[in-house]
């Protein structure tokens, strides 16, 4: 089974045809990923409007190349898939209505795809893992720990109430003076500092449950950066480094409450599995520390590549061929949504919209 995904929510204008074996195995095919790195880094964040015309202007040469690359025409494939949402509404539209041509075109079904869904499913692309397993979804736009079910089948167990944990190391980027994206700049600077010399609270450490927060750790990071300025390098260095201890025990502290969770609902399954997904996976003193807890809790963790941990067209294709395989598909009426929320994902209609 062949599917062409298409991933337009943010800033990356992606497309991938990927195929899946009947016993559920992935090939990635192809997999052609345009950051639109430079088009915004002068503003120090994804501009929604600028973001929605460098899609329109790149899609259809970024769909050619990876039909190209994996070797296939339309007519090979087996459905069209694409996000749907949640994301920059504008971006979601070109990717979507790109995808209702292209399928009307070539007489093929559409899968309307939520992003999270890709998200979700796309350790199963790549290890082949089975249903149920957990997921840290950890993003620019999200912070979320996930039961995964079943395609279709999510329940939200933790997420945070303010600023996403990517956000954050953006934002403490930006105070700081350092480039966006925040994220590779704080773990650089980190690397090279002392986290002892700054004590920052940890928001939602010990509580209940599995929310997160990630503002007061912001506001506090500032009040402390202001206090000393101006920063010197080595400043700078200690702050991301009081910065990335603090975010890295909040999130064991946080998962261990839903790697607990998981044991109780599910005692018979003897190595569970944690799936990280998301750009600040990349963090590798977060690796660390998941990897501690999990080894602690006779846990299994899976991180797919980071090239599809971050936003890319094989995960839609990927979420789109499971859907495809269970018969569930969408009409040409599709919405594009802003929000999705994964664990309330709309009934989808059964059968074929064509
Ligand atoms: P979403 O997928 O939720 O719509 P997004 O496209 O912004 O949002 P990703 O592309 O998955 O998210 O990840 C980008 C985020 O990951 C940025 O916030 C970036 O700072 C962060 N990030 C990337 N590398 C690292 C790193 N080494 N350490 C921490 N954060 C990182
Ligand atoms: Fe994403
Ligand atoms: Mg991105």
């Amino acid at each position: 089974v062949l599917v062409l995904g298409i991933e337009t929510s943010c800033d990356e204008t992606a497309a991938s045809v990927v195929s899946r074996e009947t016993e559920g195995r992935g090939e990635i095919l192809s997999n052609v990923i345009l950051s639109q790195f430079d088009e915004h880094a002068a503003y120090g964040g994804v501009v929604p409007e600028i973001a929605a015309r460098a899609h329109v202007e790149a899609l259809d040469r970024v769909v050619q190349a990876a039909m190209d690359e994996a070797g296939v025409g339309f007519a090979d494939l087996d459905a069209v898939a694409a996000t749907a949402g949640p994301g920059l509404i504008g971006g979601v539209i070109v990717g979507l209505t790109t995808a209702k041509a292209l399928a009307l075109a070539a007489g093929k079904p559409l899968v309307a795809v939520n992003h999270l869904e890709g998200h979700a499913l796309t350790a199963r692309l790549t290890d082949g893992i089975s249903f149920p397993y957990l997921l840290l979804l950890v993003s620019g736009g999200h912070t979320q720990i996930l039961l995964v079910r079943g395609v279709g089948q999510y329940e939200r167990w933790g997420t945070t109430i303010d600023d996403a944990l990517g956000e954050a190391f953006d934002k403490t980027a930006k105070l700081l003076g350092l480039p966006h994206p925040g994220g590779p700049a704080v773990e650089r600077a980190a690397a090279r500092g002392n986290p002892n010399r700054f004590a920052l609270p940890k928001p939602m450490f010990g509580r209940p449950g599995a929310d997160f927060s990630f503002s007061g750790l912001k506001t506090a990071l500032r009040i402390e950066a202001e206090a000393i300025a101006p920063l010197s390098e080595d400043d700078v260095d200690d702050l991301c480094a009081a910065f990335q201890r603090t975010v890295t025990l909040v999130v064991r502290n946080r998962i261990g409450h839903a790697l607990d969770r998981f044991r109780a609902e599910f005692p018979e399954i003897a190595e569970p599995t944690l799936v990280v997904a998301g750009g600040v996976a990349a963090n590798k003193a977060l690796r660390a520390g998941l990897d501690a807890e999990l080894s602690a809790r006779g846990f299994r963790l899976v991180a797919p590549p980071l090239v599809l941990c971050t936003d890319n067209g094989a995960m839609i294709a990927w979420a789109g061929a499971e859907r495809l395989a269970l018969g569930l598909l969408d009409d040409l009426a599709a919405p594009a949504r802003p929000r999705w929320p994964l664990d309330q994902l709309a009934a989808p209609m059964l059968g074929s919209g064509h």
